[in-house]
């Protein structure tokens, strides 16, 4: 649009009555969810044009320095021992990514969980292996955003997955990975109990909506893991697994062990318990429990199976659905 006209525009705004004006800005609402993506990549360029900040060196002293065969701003850093060139993407997840224009799309697509085959299909625009590359670059990028410290009232459990090598190299070439035997899919571990075909994944949830994940070597990395996570004064609630007990201790919060009754399902369908209704207020378990629920469907329901290897990036994915608006969340931070 010419400037002459969008001015035009603007000055016509400005005599519309409020009813008119909220019109309007559900219009504008809806233009900005739909380029989300090219209107995030603009905002990032005038932010790097006011605070003049240097990627590589955080050095102040930055120019602009022409435009790439994208029609992208590109910088350069004027600091004597630095002089390098950047543009507004150097240096997160989603530099040398092309086609932002796309990215909006691809984010709502991801959103409703559409996978890699079914947004090709769609009609994208875009091939196979960059639709795949996006998926691991934004993923990546949720897989490192966790809340970094936990305070109030804190539930912290530990679920389990079963070590998946889907899509490895290690199969294509006909040897199985790390010496293990083939497990059609959907059939769960092959020993019963704990074993190392087991990944222990820990949650941590607070009452402010903070979340905190890892992917955990072994049960015994609990306490390690929660370290440095806990706000003190906070009150940790867990199973009573010592490891809880004593990140809880170290960080200077309290620790409730939540009981939890075993139940057998044929006992309870011999005899059934009437379900209490829960009180307000009431320390327990069951944000937590619902959140590795949740977190079960995604990894083994809708996406069948995850790689180990990938588990992380897709625990990383559902933080950022909890959080809300999941394409915005992943969309900055992939652009942090
Ligand atoms: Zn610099």
């Amino acid at each position: 649009m010419e400037l002459q006209q969008l001015n035009a525009i603007k000055s016509e705004i400005r005599t519309l009555g409020p009813e008119q004006v909220l019109d309007l800005e559900a219009i504008i609402q809806t233009v900005i969810s739909e380029q989300i993506a090219a209107i995030s990549l603009v905002r990032r360029t005038q932010s790097v044009i006011q605070s003049k900040t240097c990627p590589h060196c955080r050095g102040t002293d930055v120019v602009l320095h022409g435009k790439d065969k994208n029609l992208r701003q590109r910088f350069r850093c004027r600091a004597q021992e630095c002089r390098r060139t950047f543009n507004i993407l150097t240096g997160t997840p989603m530099a040398r990514a092309r086609k932002p224009e796309k990215w909006g799309r691809y984010l709502q697509y991801m959103t409703d969980h559409l996978s890699v085959r079914r947004i090709i299909e769609a009609g994208i625009g875009v091939n196979h292996t960059t639709v795949w590359r996006w998926r691991h670059r934004f993923l990546k990028a949720a897989a490192n955003d966790n809340t970094p410290l936990l305070s109030g009232v804190i539930e912290a459990d530990e679920t389990f997955f079963v070590r998946s090598f889907k899509g490895s190299r290690g199969w294509v070439k006909g040897k199985a990975p790390e010496h293990r035997a083939a497990r059609p899919l959907g059939w769960g571990a092959t020993k019963r109990g704990l074993s190392n075909e087991q990944v222990p994944v820990l949650t941590a949830l607070d009452n402010a909506g903070g979340i905190y994940e890892a992917i955990l070597p072994s049960l015994t990395a609990i306490e390690a893991a929660l370290e440095g996570r806990i706000a003190g004064g906070s009150v940790v609630c867990s199973d009573g697994a010592k490891a809880y007990v004593k990140a809880a201790v170290a960080a200077g919060a309290e620790h409730r062990r939540i009981v939890v009754p075993t139940i057998i399902s044929h006992a309870v369908k011999a005899n059934p318990v009437p379900t209490k209704r829960r009180q307000k207020g009431r320390l327990g378990l069951g944000r937590v429990n619902a959140h590795h629920g949740q977190i079960k469907v995604l990894v083994n329901g809708r996406c069948r199976g995850v790689s180990t290897r990938y588990l992380g990036n897709y625990l990383g994915w559902h933080r950022a659905m909890v959080k809300g608006t999941a394409g915005k969340a992943l969309l900055d931070c992939a652009l942090r």
